[in-house]
């Protein structure tokens, strides 16, 4: 079994805290090499994420892994983040450009996320390993796939020491994004973001946000099943498991799940493989 990692999201309300709790204690059975905390994704209270880096690093004894992003505020508000996550004894980051609500305007010193990883070196030198997002699909606001790649190869100068990408169904999307990658130069690991499929609304809506595609073949059998819950989560399980088997025999160095604070799709996954 390759390395794998778990993404999470910081709980707002007591349920929401109750379920992570229930999910990382059943996760952490299957020995991740970290976990990681997402940061002001979809409007969360950015003073979520150390708190819930703190509640897996300490309760759970998970090696857990902050995202940062250049929402994150003014550099000496980034800074104040990282003395934070260093005594919190975390020694990896995912940086990113992070997404604004809408309607907000722009926050922070950073405008791309190459920017924050620089910063990031300049600060604390080698002392966090640094993740980046790549995008096989292409960045939904790139100009195009070439300079899109071009952003990601300058992140990687700018000090990155692996890309997670975003999720994607299609394989061959992420075979052609190393050979890419590759020949710009990027040598750095580029691990595959998966997402199980357990719920096909939820699917559409994420996929409009970040620009992933679902085959039409996997959209249509979803759509007939309905509100079947068990044919999805059966039909998912197989689609996702395949398509990890496949990106292993392309060379995959590992795989990142977005659990979106759930177990169950994730095991269902990694029964299958
Ligand atoms: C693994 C993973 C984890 C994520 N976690 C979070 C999270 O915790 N919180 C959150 O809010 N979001 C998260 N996201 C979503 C991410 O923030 C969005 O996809 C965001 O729109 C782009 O972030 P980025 O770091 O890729 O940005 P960038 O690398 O800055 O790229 C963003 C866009 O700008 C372009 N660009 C980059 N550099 C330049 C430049 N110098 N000049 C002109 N254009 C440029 C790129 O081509 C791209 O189109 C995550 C995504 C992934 C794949």
């Amino acid at each position: 079994m390759p390395a794998i990692s778990f993404e999470f999201f910081p709980p707002k309300t007591d349920e929401q805290r109750a379920q992570l709790d229930a999910t990382a204690a059943v996760l952490r059975q299957r020995a991740p090499e970290y976990v990681s905390v997402t940061f002001g994704a979809g409007g969360s209270t950015l003073s979520y994420t150390p708190a819930t880096v703190r509640l897996l690093r300490e309760h759970h004894g998970l090696e857990t892994v902050p995202h940062l992003s250049c929402m994150g505020g003014t550099r000496d508000e980034i800074r104040a983040l990282l003395d934070l996550y260093r005594d919190l004894g975390c020694r990896r980051i995912v940086a990113l450009r992070g997404d604004l609500p809408s309607g907000m305007a722009a926050s922070g010193d950073f405008r791309h996320a190459s920017e924050l990883v620089r910063f990031i070196r300049e600060e604390t030198g080698d002392f966090f390993r640094i993740e980046v997002a790549g995008y096989p699909e292409v960045h939904p606001q790139a100009e195009s796939w070439e300079t899109d790649l071009r952003h990601l190869a300058e992140k990687v100068r700018a000090g990155a020491d692996g890309v997670i990408t975003q999720y994607f169904f299609n394989a061959d999307a992420y075979a052609r994004f190393v050979e890419d990658a590759r020949r710009l130069g990027v040598e750095v690991p580029i691990v595959p973001g998966v997402l199980p499929i357990t719920n096909y609304s939820q699917l559409r809506r994420f996929s409009e946000m970040c620009g992933a595609e679902i085959p039409r073949w996997i959209a249509r059998r979803l759509q007939a099943m309905g509100d079947d819950r068990a044919a999805i989560r059966a039909f998912g399980a197989e689609v996702v498991a395949g398509l990890c088997r496949r990106l292993l025999e392309l060379g995959a160095p590992g795989l990142h799940f977005y659990t979106l604070n759930r177990a169950r799709g994730v095991l269902a996954v990694l029964e299958r493989l």
